[in-house]
């Protein structure tokens, strides 16, 4: 740490270097600093039990007042998804756009924490100081409204992060890009230009977000039955070509999923969605109206356990089902780690006579992201003294220092950086500083019923709280348990006491599965998640204990 400040500028990524996810970037000068977005992930299969993944921001509590508070490029959950654990001691401000603001709020009111955040709404080009730092946000084009770029003035340079963005000239608000803020800065000077990775590997231009309207349109136009569309919650300008779609063939729309429905009243309060009220209907009119005559927007694309499309797949929702002649789009990416649930959700929809339109299938969806030409037209434009790649692993990271070279900066002033790496700026040019504490953290915040009690699970959880593993396996049919459940456990109980335990942890497992309705039984995910449940709820009962409980379950 630097408490007086030695006149260099320092920048240091604590997430989203190196990883897709977890955007946190600290930029620091004078013994003060900022951090643009605080994101999250969610875990890979191979995080058992995890619920996300948020960077560990140690370094942002020990820097105390001297962290003068976050801003927020836009409302993604891999930009915002981890203040709500980060703000619960770190008491800074949250500089946001307003669609953004609306969902911080909404995240942060979820976890009891909206009344004790100070929360900040800027515009684009509504400049404010912070500390040394004078920031300038720029819009840009996104799969979210409200998304910005970020010009950072500082005493020794202007520093410009691009956000998340693609170059989209025909958006559908008409708001396009504002590149001609981001050439004046450029022709200004850049000391310093951050840049989003993500489509670094794709060659040409991401098509505009209109595209997608031909692809969507047939599907409104020929299904027989209702038409299902399923996106991310906060991608407004897709719900609004369905909602658009849905009022040219006659459809009212029905809204299902909390977070849909949420983030839809934001940016509807905010003026972001164009559209009469007399289009939507209430989920409770589903049975009157005639099936062509409905569109319903749910939240669920990626197959998530608990969504609302995941469940009309397994008919296990209260209010909706699917009936043979109804289409299903779903409107998004496959986020990778996904697949497998997502081809399940598919497989369960197609078995109730849906057909079922995605990004294999059918022109239904557009990047968010730019691809190699608008990231080369971004770099021409800012043209800076020294270039860093953001948010990308390794190899897009990689990827994108090798097009910077191609468009003609020098590899001296190109740095590959990855969580915790310091570059530091200053008089005499840029170079790799002592590098800061980073990380990750695992948040477990479901199973436990109240939010309160969300734990915090890392190493010290591990060795306060012991583990329990329990391995069973299950036919892939029926669902039907074939062997075990088996435990073994470390730290939980006394030797002489497991056997007993485990007897009992057994017989409970057992009555789980046989409470899961057929239709989940053979979902290994909702499996998993009900025995960790069950046993959690077992083991904090008999032992007020919580310790790490991760099932096994084999498909055979
Ligand atoms: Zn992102
Ligand atoms: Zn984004």
């Amino acid at each position: 740490m630097h408490a007086d400040g030695d006149g260099a500028l320092r920048v240091a990524p604590l997430g989203g270097l190196g990883e897709i996810g977890l955007n946190c970037l600290i930029i620091e000068y004078g013994g003060h600093a900022i951090a643009v977005d605080c994101g999250l992930m969610f875990p890979d299969s191979s995080m058992l039990g995890v619920d996300l993944v948020i960077p560990d921001v140690e370094y942002l509590r020990q820097l105390g007042d001297r962290f003068l508070g976050f801003v927020i490029t836009h409302g993604h959950e891999d930009h915002i998804g981890a203040l709500p654990y980060v703000l619960r001691d770190l008491a800074v401000p949250v500089y946001a756009t307003p669609m953004a603001a609306g969902l911080i709020t909404a995240r942060l009111r979820e976890h009891r924490l909206d009344a004790r955040v100070r929360i900040e709404t800027f515009r684009p080009r509504q400049r404010w100081q912070m500390g040394p730092f004078a920031v300038d946000p720029i819009h840009v084009t996104h799969s979210i409204v409200d998304a910005v770029a970020l010009a950072i003035t500082t005493p020794i340079g202007v520093v410009v992060h691009s956000g998340d963005f693609k170059i989209d000239h025909t958006p559908i608000d008409g708001a396009s890009p504002d590149m001609q803020t981001l050439a004046e800065y450029g022709s200004r000077g850049v000391l310093l230009f951050l840049s989003d990775s993500t489509n670094v590997e794709v060659t040409g231009t991401t098509p505009s977000e209109r595209s997608v309207r031909g692809g969507l349109e047939s599907v409104f136009v020929e299904a027989p039955g209702r038409v299902f569309l399923s996106t991310f919650s906060s991608h407004i300008h897709r719900l609004q070509q369905a909602l658009d779609l849905s009022a040219a063939t006659g459809r009212r729309v029905v809204m299902v999923g909390r977070s849909l429905v949420n983030s839809m009243r934001i940016a509807m309060d905010l003026g972001y969605v164009q559209a009469p009220l007399s289009l939507f209907a209430e989920v409770a009119e589903l049975g009157s109206l005639p099936a062509n005559r409905v569109t319903v927007l749910t939240s669920g694309s990626q197959g998530e356990a608990l969504s609302a499309l995941t469940r009309i797949a397994m008919n296990d929702h209260a209010q909706v089902r699917i009936e043979p002649g109804d289409a299903v789009i779903l409107s998004s990416r496959r986020i990778p780690g996904n697949e497998r649930t997502i081809d399940n959700m598919i497989n369960h929809l197609y078995r109730r006579g849906a057909q079922v339109f995605h990004t294999r299938n059918a022109p239904v969806h557009v990047s968010g992201h730019a691809s190699q030409d608008e990231l080369a037209t971004m770099l021409n434009l800012v043209k800076p003294r020294y270039f860093v790649p953001v948010h990308g692993e390794y190899r897009h990271l990689a990827h994108h220092v090798r097009l910077a070279h191609a468009v003609g900066l020098s590899s001296a002033s190109t740095f590959l950086i990855e969580n915790g790496q310091v570059l530091k700026i200053d008089a005499a040019g840029a170079r790799a500083d002592e590098p800061i504490p980073s990380g990750r953290v695992f948040v477990d915040g479901k199973g436990i019923g109240d939010v309160g009690d969300v734990v915090l699970r890392d190493r010290r959880h591990l060795s306060q709280d012991g583990l329990l593993l329990a391995v069973l396996a299950v036919d892939q049919k029926s669902g039907d348990l074939i062997a075990g459940p088996d435990f073994l456990s470390r730290g939980v109980f006394e030797e002489a006491d497991a056997p007993r335990f485990f007897d009992v942890a057994r017989e409970i497992v057992v009555a789980t599965l046989n409470q899961i309705a057929p239709e989940s039984r053979t979902d290994s995910l909702e499996v998993t998640e009900e025995v960790r449940k069950a046993l959690r709820r077992y083991l904090g009962k008999t032992l007020d204990r919580r310790p790490v409980v991760l099932p096994f379950v084999m498909e055979m």
